[in-house]
């Protein structure tokens, strides 16, 4: 992408209806823009980093078996009202009158939407177990949204629901998504721990929220340190093991979000120098909830002694717009965004300090049209500016490496390379130096 023909519109100062650093650099780095309270526009580096975001997760929810489809955003009141909720969820669901004053509401999740479908088409044991999930916007009228999109009125969800015929072999299902969530938060260049949540009158062990550390987050943290450590699960695991020992150490290590899990039930299970009292991000919630729901709208199959029984479900969410904000919280400097290469909306910043010099826009446009060949999104800065703000901008931005290309470099075939994370420079031959563009600056020491 040429900068001189894209729409990035950054801003010098941190603009002040921003509490967080994250929802700072979001506005000044041109990622999004505030239609109204909670609801943003996504501008085109935003938009990148979103499409990056659920790529990932629909990857790996698509490696765990789970199968995409897309649910509308406007739901019938009806299915609500069948389910018992529809009263009881109070002033967070935004309701609509359509024209022949049927209540409908923007969806704040799709609990009924997916059950109705699956109760319809679904007979037989021989059709599940099923996990279905989409992407999608939902709405719900927080009352005090804040921090930019990590607590919006509008966000984009992940949102899968599984069905199984027993408690058995929704654990399973449970399992897998589990083992799915930290492989997702890895490749976000994130470490999200597991913690023990609140399941209410369900009881049981089924429901984790996934959260990043972080000191603006806003729930309580409190784990064993060597959780913290804990890498997801490689590749030798397959969906087709028993997860139950992947996932072990990450129920059994101490983890819990909840402020009611008392000094005491923490110092009881934690040794003094191993415990961690922090605050985190939420950004991923898995819940088993039995037949909830399915009971309520008489979802049933049957099983292979011609017997009927309730479905039995859970829900898994991820919030990719709000991750957005919390890969910022997580990764950042004074200076601006530092991306994590999987979710960068461009690997490289080609930087043109000359564009009247035509050694220059040579060198330039032939690193440009090499990386992009193979795969690599650069982000070309040809634009008639200074230096200064040329380096400032793309600071800013974030992106993983930058190439710094001037007269003086073109002359003796070289090139200045910057990684973002570490600020470490170096001035490499051509070659040596688009060797190393086209993959990963090394981490931090
Ligand atoms: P929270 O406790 O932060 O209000 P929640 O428990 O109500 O979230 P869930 O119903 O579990 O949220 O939704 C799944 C995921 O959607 C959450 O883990 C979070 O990442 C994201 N999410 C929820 N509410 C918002 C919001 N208002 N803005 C952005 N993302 C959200
Ligand atoms: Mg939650």
């Amino acid at each position: 992408m040429r900068l001189s023909a894209y729409f990035l519109p950054t801003l010098k100062e941190n603009p002040a209806e921003a509490q967080i650093v994250s929802h700072v650099l979001m506005l000044r780095a041109g990622l999004v823009r505030q239609a109204s309270a909670g609801i943003y526009s996504w501008l085109p580096l935003g938009h990148r980093v979103l499409n990056k975001i659920s790529d990932i997760v629909r990857e790996e929810q698509n490696r765990s078996g789970a199968l995409e489809m897309l649910m509308p955003t406007i739901q019938s009141a009806e299915l609500w009202e069948e389910s018992g909720r529809y009263d009881g969820y109070g002033k967070e669901m935004l309701r609509i009158t359509d024209r022949h004053e049927r209540p409908m509401l923007f969806g704040p999740t799709n609990e009924e939407q997916i059950t109705q479908i699956v109760r319809d088409n679904v007979r037989s044991y021989k059709d599940l177990p099923l996990n279905l999930y989409h992407i999608q916007w939902k709405f719900r009228d927080e009352i005090r949204p804040r921090f930019g999109v990590m607590r919006g009125r509008e966000f984009l969800m992940k949102d899968a629901y599984s069905f199984d015929v027993s408690v058995d072999t929704a654990r399973i299902a449970y399992r897998k998504m589990f083992v799915a969530y930290l492989r997702t938060f890895e490749r976000l260049g994130l470490q999200a721990l597991p913690m023990a949540a609140d399941t209410g009158p369900i009881g049981g062990d089924m429901s984790h929220e996934f959260i990043i550390l972080a000191e603006t987050g806003e729930s309580a943290v409190y784990c064993h340190r060597d959780l913290i450590e804990l890498p997801a699960p490689g590749d030798e695991v397959s969906y087709e093991d028993d997860l139950t020992p992947v996932i072990e150490p990450y129920i059994s290590g101490y983890a819990a979000t909840d402020e009611k899990h008392d000094q005491a039930a923490f110092e009881a299970a934690v040794p003094a120098d191993k415990r961690v009292e922090a605050r985190g991000i939420e950004v991923g919630h898995i819940f088993y909830f039995a037949t909830k729901y399915s009971e309520a709208m008489n979802a049933t199959v049957a099983t292979p002694d011609g017997q009927n029984v309730t479905l039995h479900c859970g829900s898994y969410g991820i919030g990719v717009s709000r991750l957005v904000g919390a890969i910022i919280e997580a990764s950042h400097d004074d200076d601006g965004i530092i991306w994590p290469w999987s979710v960068a909306p461009f690997q490289v910043g080609l930087i043109n300090l000359k564009i009247a010099d035509e050694g220059c826009n040579t060198m330039c446009e032939d690193i440009y049209a090499r990386l992009t060949a193979q795969g690599i999104d650069v982000l070309y800065d040809d634009r008639d500016e200074r230096a200064g703000g040329k380096f400032s901008d793309m600071d800013l931005i974030g992106c993983p490496w930058q190439a710094v290309i001037g007269p003086r470099g073109v002359e003796a075939g070289e090139v200045e390379i910057k990684n973002r994370a570490t600020g470490e420079k170096e001035t490499l031959p051509l070659e040596a130096a688009m060797d190393r563009l086209v993959s990963p600056p090394p981490e931090k020491k």
